[in-house]
């Protein structure tokens, strides 16, 4: 059997548009956001622009990471230290690191074999915690059902923030991911969508919600620099309340960021090329299970999710290693150990968590998959060929 070659951590190289804006922010010396000539717009202004044009919201704050969008986020629809926050039990730890940051609890919401929040769990854990506030972590980006979620948002009278980290591009029902919430947090660390290295935004369409990001940002009081920001009077009464937790974004990256933007689309069609051959590949295999997607759901398929509902854990270590020996390097968080980014909600030891059975079942029999742009078709026929191939020697094996 043929080995695949490449390598699932190589991103493709920044477009040469980029490096040259990035090369002449270099070369004037102001890469601070704040550091402008008169008359001047900085880099990270304009892109703030540009995204929130993009999504079709007045407002974009761009920042250091995803996970640092989020905990701000929180804080600037009002959670306070203590509150209870619902989030994905699915999800990565930059999630819950972010609610712990704000000073809240995570209440953690059951796994459905869409991947995506068990709907009735939500619905439960509303009513029972008291909750205010929903974090929806598109986790791998699945999209639950988003009219559930807001008559479930509504019902219980929770604030929405969307975790949009693998989302952005994506759509429901034709509406962007991300345009739902109260707030939507999206990363642009170099596994995402675009890639600055690490970076985020905010993006919102409360003025007042805007205004406290950007103070909390560490705008010093430099925040009417911010044209995708609110009125100057808007802050009038928070400048000095609110506290600066500086996360500022730099020039270089948004430098980075701009062009890649305009390109962003053109990259979500690709994904989902390479995503419609793995998916072929593996359709009809007698073990392997791949999720039902909901007609509505405008996914961007960046990465891909399979299970194999009737192999045991050897099995899934017998899959894993062999596949790797054919050069295919799948994730299983099914491992009770964290192993790179694949924790399990169980391995976060700060947080008090009780069991949950059916997000364990779920992730038990689930394989994960990045897909870089820098493969093409032929190789995700060959790796799809190579995990075909040996599920099934695994299977019979067994
Ligand atoms: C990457 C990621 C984030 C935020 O990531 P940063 O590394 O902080 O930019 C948030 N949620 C999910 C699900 C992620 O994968």
């Amino acid at each position: 059997m043929t080995r695949f070659e490449k390598s699932f951590t190589q991103q493709e190289a920044i477009p040469n548009d980029a490096i040259e804006a990035a090369v002449e922010v270099m070369r004037s010396g102001r890469l601070h956001r704040y550091n402008v000539l008169p008359g001047e717009t900085s880099e990270a202004e304009k892109l703030e622009a540009e995204f929130a044009a993009y999504m079709g919201v007045p407002y974009c704050l761009a920042c250091t990471s995803g996970g640092y969008a989020i905990h701000i986020g929180l804080r600037s629809v009002g959670v306070k230290p203590g509150d209870l926050v619902l989030s994905n039990a699915f999800t990565l730890a930059p999630v819950p690191g972010a609610i712990e940051a704000a000073g809240a609890k995570p209440v953690l919401v059951e796994t459905g074999e869409d991947y995506c929040l068990d709907l009735a769990d939500l619905d439960a854990k509303a009513a029972s915690s008291g909750a205010r506030t929903l974090l929806l972590s598109h986790m791998r980006g699945h999209i639950v059902d988003m009219d559930q979620i807001m008559e479930i948002c509504a019902r219980h009278q929770l604030t929405l923030v969307e975790d949009c980290a693998h989302t952005m591009g994506a759509t429901w029902d034709g509406r962007k991911s991300g345009t739902f919430g109260k707030v939507a947090c999206f990363s642009t660390q170099t596994y995402k969508h675009v890639n600055s290295g690490e970076g985020g935004f905010l993006t919102t369409d409360d003025p007042e919600v805007i205004a406290r990001a950007i103070i909390y940002s560490g705008s010093y009081m430099l925040y009417e620099r911010h044209g995708a920001g609110p009125e100057a009077e808007v802050f009038d009464g928070l400048r000095l309340e609110v506290p600066n937790m500086s996360g500022r974004m730099d020039n270089m990256r948004a430098a980075i960021l701009r062009p890649q933007l305009e390109r962003l689309d053109e990259q979500c069609a690709r994904w989902n090329r390479l995503y419609h051959v793995l998916e072929e590949g593996l359709r009809n295999h007698p073990h392997i299970k791949l999720p039902e997607r909901p007609e509505k759901e405008g996914y961007v398929a960046s990465s891909i999710q399979f299970a194999l509902p009737a192999f045991s854990p050897e099995q899934f270590q017998a899959l894993l290693k062999r596949c790797f020996e054919r050069g295919v390097e799948l994730k299983w968080f099914g491992n009770p150990v964290p192993n790179g980014y694949t924790s399990r909600y169980d391995s976060w030891r700060y947080l008090e968590v009780p069991d949950l059975p059916r997000t364990i079942e779920v992730l038990s029999t689930m394989c994960d998959m990045r897909i870089p742009l820098t493969f093409d078709e032929d190789d995700c026929r060959t790796i799809a060929e190579v995990i075909s191939t040996t599920a099934r020697e695994v299977a019979e094996a067994a």
